[in-house]
């Protein structure tokens, strides 16, 4: 067993037996990975608020070559992160974030930008509202994941002087006029919305979260998104409809 030291956020955990903790991380240098915390919720020296999700921590543990669940030996509290999790948008929304990092990246795929990307995107959601943070963070994600929708020509026959823009979830990029007749699920896409997309994928996390889009822009944006992913995941993710039911509380308390 090699001994192993990584900087890592909590994606998620669940409670073994009586006392321990199985926590999926994603490392900075080694990706997604599971580890059981041993003993952690003993109760008297409790260590698992730790290992509540969205914590960074710089952990030691043992890496077991014949399993993909490892043993954790030692953690430092880097950023608690409590912040994100005392409000309830902010936990709805990170909450997905670390979800879509959860569906899109299996064990042994490291992403050191994913997780830089993660690590700006909480720093933001203390700052900016948690659904622009999103916003951004799920657009970026599937650059990173080598998903992106090709953004600057038809993706079927190459025009790239589009005075009318249909995005289509199944090709995986915007079509011309003439090639979307061909094409079922399209969505109309403006020139606004096109440009948003554009600079979130250039500009840096901290941009990209604060530039201000119209309502229409926004709801654009959102279902070209929630079509997309749609698509390309085989079930759908469970904090999307977390979200929603959380919508109309939170209109009222943000
Ligand atoms: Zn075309």
């Amino acid at each position: 067993m090699a001994i192993r030291r990584e900087d890592v956020f909590v994606l998620k955990r669940f409670p073994i037996r009586e006392t321990s903790l199985l926590v999926t991380f994603f490392a900075r240098g080694a990706g997604k990975l599971r580890a059981l915390a041993k003993g952690v919720r003993q109760e008297k020296r409790p260590l698992s608020a730790r290992f509540e999700p969205f914590t960074r921590l710089s952990i030691v543990y043992y890496e077991k070559q014949r399993s993909d669940t490892h043993l954790l030996s030692e953690t430092v509290v880097l950023e608690s992160n409590a912040e994100i999790r005392d409000r309830l948008d902010r936990f709805g929304y990170a909450s997905y974030m670390v979800e879509l990092v959860d569906t899109f990246f299996g064990a042994h795929d490291p992403h050191p930008e994913v997780f830089d990307l993660l690590a700006a995107s909480f720093r933001e959601l203390k700052r900016i509202p948690a659904m622009d943070v999103a916003r951004a963070f799920q657009v970026k994600l599937l650059e990173r994941a080598g998903l992106v929708p090709a953004l600057t020509q038809c993706v079927l026959c190459g025009q790239s002087d589009l005075p009318q823009a249909f995005f289509s979830p199944r090709q995986g990029g915007i079509l011309c006029r003439r090639c979307d007749r061909g094409e079922t699920g399209t969505i109309r896409v403006s020139h606004g919305t096109l440009q948003s997309l554009r600079f979130f994928l250039r500009g840096n996390m901290e941009q990209a979260a604060k530039l201000k889009l119209g309502r229409q822009t926004e709801r654009e944006l959102d279902r070209i998104i929630s079509k997309f992913l749609q698509f390309r995941l085989e079930y759908p993710l469970k904090s999307p409809l977390f979200l929603a039911e959380l919508k109309p509380i939170l209109s009222k308390i943000v």
